[in-house]
């Protein structure tokens, strides 16, 4: 098959990669030609564990390729896939120009038939109408069929995930698009479930909403713990082994952050709204996460007093391991707020720190090593569980000025705090002191 990829962001790239990976001729086309130029020299844009290799490997073989130009990629495709950004917009309904701007791309380009395939999170009714929309002004012989592909991938596993998801979903109208995809997607070798087209883009908002709560059901139930003496990660075990619950998304913290969770409980929440439905628990879910952001600063206002002219090192920026994906990270409201109260802040994330330096407040100072960081500072605050932090001597902690260390990510076990003898403050878990 032949494929043009629009977008070559986190979904698309990989979306490209691994496409090409099992076999399939694959174009990747993005308006960003900084970002397409550093690709065609082998250097993927983002963070992604696996993703520089098999990019390399697969552009070799000829069969993945690079372009700013819309009609190249598009020329001699029999399927193209829309992976361009739906970002969140100001009333958390999501923006859909992206997606239009492709469609009017395509539209005004092909002349053969062509299978459309959604990947973009979209509102329900959205590929519905972008099949008209793409089909408005074609020429009577040219057909073009649109298929919705929800992506499940997580950053920091997404190669992984594409060859050992839990499922494809592939939603469409017309059994030969779907025939199509379910024939492009079988060497990938993950259960593919076909669905209808609205049911498919429901599946992933639902999906994303039902992990947000999650979340954010077992942070208030951390939160609670820590007021009743209880421990949340003892009672996520024991609520855990119940198969009806499973183990999975009951890690207490500071709560959900990136580009999906924030983004898609808000544009459900608009969805739900624009058929006159209340999504009353979704509300509260947000809610709860905006708040368990805060949870941090809270507990070092509390056991510090004021923290002016405090030295505080913030580890971990990412909005969680193994991506440098900074958008809705922790880490942005939490620094903003320590600057905002006149503490010193000094940062730390190997991997996103770059991204970091373009996004968190001016202010905010980097170390270029963990240790630097920690040095003599007031008080450490854990947002991201990055193994590098997870692993560190915690002798280390002792250099501090008094050593008081606050962790949103529950990565040390407190028997660990106890014996290195640093006063450690968790979530939903008795304090070390
Ligand atoms: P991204 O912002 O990383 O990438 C989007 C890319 O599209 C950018 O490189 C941009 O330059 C490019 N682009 C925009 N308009 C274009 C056009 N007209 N032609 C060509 N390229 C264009 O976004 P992302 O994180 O990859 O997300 C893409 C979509 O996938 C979103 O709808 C998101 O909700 C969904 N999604 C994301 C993830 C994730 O983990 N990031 C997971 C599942 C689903």
């Amino acid at each position: 098959m032949n494929i043009a990829v629009v977008g070559t962001g986190y979904v698309g790239l990989v979306t490209g990669v691994t496409l090409s990976e099992i076999g399939h001729h694959v174009t990747c086309v993005d308006i960003d030609e900084e970002k397409v130029a550093k690709i065609k020299m082998g250097i993927s844009p983002i963070y992604e564990p696996g993703l520089d290799e098999l990019m390399q490997k697969n552009m070799d073989a000829n069969r993945l390729d690079f372009t700013t130009n819309h009609q190249d990629a598009f020329k001699s495709a029999d399927v193209i896939y829309i992976a361009v950004g739906t970002p969140e917009k100001e009333d958390g309904s999501a923006d859909l120009s992206f997606v239009k701007n492709v469609a009017v791309q395509i539209a005004e380009t092909v002349t053969n038939d062509v299978i459309v395939v959604t990947k973009s999170t979209v509102p329900v009714g959205t590929n519905d109408r972008l099949r008209d929309l793409l089909n408005k002004n074609l020429d009577n012989n040219v057909k073009i069929e649109v298929v919705s592909n929800p992506e499940f991938l997580r950053e920091g596993s997404a190669i992984k995930d594409s060859f050992e998801g839990d499922r494809i979903v592939i939603g469409s109208d017309s059994e030969e698009a779907a025939a199509t995809l379910e024939k492009i997607n079988e060497p990938f070798g993950v259960p593919i479930y076909k669905t209808d087209i609205r049911s498919a883009e429901m599946i992933k908002y639902a999906s994303n909403a039902f992990l947000a709560t999650k979340i954010s059901f077992i942070n208030e139930i951390a939160n609670i713990c820590d007021r009743v003496g209880a421990n949340v990660e003892d009672v996520a075990k024991g609520m855990g082994q119940d198969k009806r619950i499973g183990p999975q998304f009951l890690n207490a913290g500071i709560g959900y952050g990136g580009s999906c969770f924030p983004k898609d409980t808000k544009a459900l929440i608009q969805i739900a709204g624009n058929v006159e439905y209340d999504f009353k628990l979704l509300k509260g879910v947000v809610d709860v996460n905006k708040q368990q952001q805060s949870l941090l600063l809270d507990k070092l206002n509390e056991r510090v007093g004021s923290i002016e002219g405090k030295k505080i090192a913030v580890l971990g920026l990412a909005f969680k391991p193994n991506t440098d994906d900074m958008r809705e990270a922790a880490s942005i409201i939490v620094t903003e707020k320590l600057i905002e109260q006149g503490a010193e802040v000094v940062a730390y994330d190997r991997i996103a720190m770059e991204n970091a330096k373009t996004i968190l407040n001016s202010n905010v100072e980097y170390a270029d090593r963990l240790e630097d960081a920690i040095g003599d500072s007031d008080a450490a605050l854990i947002l991201t569980e990055w193994d590098e932090i997870k692993k560190i001597n915690l002798d280390i902690f002792k250099a501090m000025k008094y050593p008081l260390v606050i962790d949103g990510r529950n990565v040390f076990s407190l028997d660990q705090m106890k014996e290195c003898g640093v006063e450690y403050h968790s979530v939903g878990r008795p304090a070390v002191e």
